[in-house]
């Protein structure tokens, strides 16, 4: 188990634009540790999803994935997968709300609406193409993850600066995620 650091909010790393990951790549003995390590790290700290620019590798990929999560009691599970250069689709006009939180702002939670219906294109580690369309809990947590990969963060798209807090003080009605 090798569980990295999360780099957290302040970060310039963050805030810098992942590159696509080429083909022969996938093949090579570090990039399936890098993958290894991101499960690794996203388990250790009761992730839902996890971008290697999180760990300060500037790289196209996300990591998703819970089976029963103490942090997310009420929501559907998602499945393991591997995301690699994906690209998403809004298919409907914002509207799902979420309190979301991330590993690299930790204690906190803000209120995020982003499109419920999206299309997600992506590679996987073997390099097979998918496409499909995604609603629901599972749609948010993409969006979520792809964002990190443009340098942008959930803070940047509160709806409103005072739904934004510490985890503890704030009443969210179960509808969490990180
Ligand atoms: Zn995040």
């Amino acid at each position: 188990m090798a569980a990295r650091k999360v780099l957290r909010i302040g970060d310039p790393l963050l805030r810098k634009k992942s590159v696509e990951i080429e083909e022969d790549e996938v093949r090579t003995k570090e990039f399936k540790k890098l993958i290894r390590d991101m499960f690794d790290t996203m388990k250790h700290l009761n992730g839902v999803g996890l971008a290697a620019p999180q760990i300060g590798v500037l790289k196209k990929l996300v990591v998703v994935g819970v089976d029963e999560n103490p942090r997310y009691p009420n929501e559907e599970q998602v499945r393991e997968h591997i995301l690699i250069n994906p690209v998403i689709t809004p298919l409907e006009k914002p509207k799902e709300g979420y309190w979301e939180g991330c590993l690299s702002v930790p204690g906190m939670r803000g209120f995020v609406e982003r499109p419920s219906k999206i299309k997600l294109e992506w590679y996987d580690e073997k390099w097979t193409f998918h496409s499909e369309v995604i609603d629901g809990f599972k749609a948010i947590v993409y969006q979520h993850e792809c964002d990190h990969l443009d340098g942008v963060l959930y803070v940047d798209r509160l709806k409103d600066i005072k739904m934004f807090g510490y985890t503890e003080e704030i009443d969210t009605e179960g509808k969490e995620l990180d």
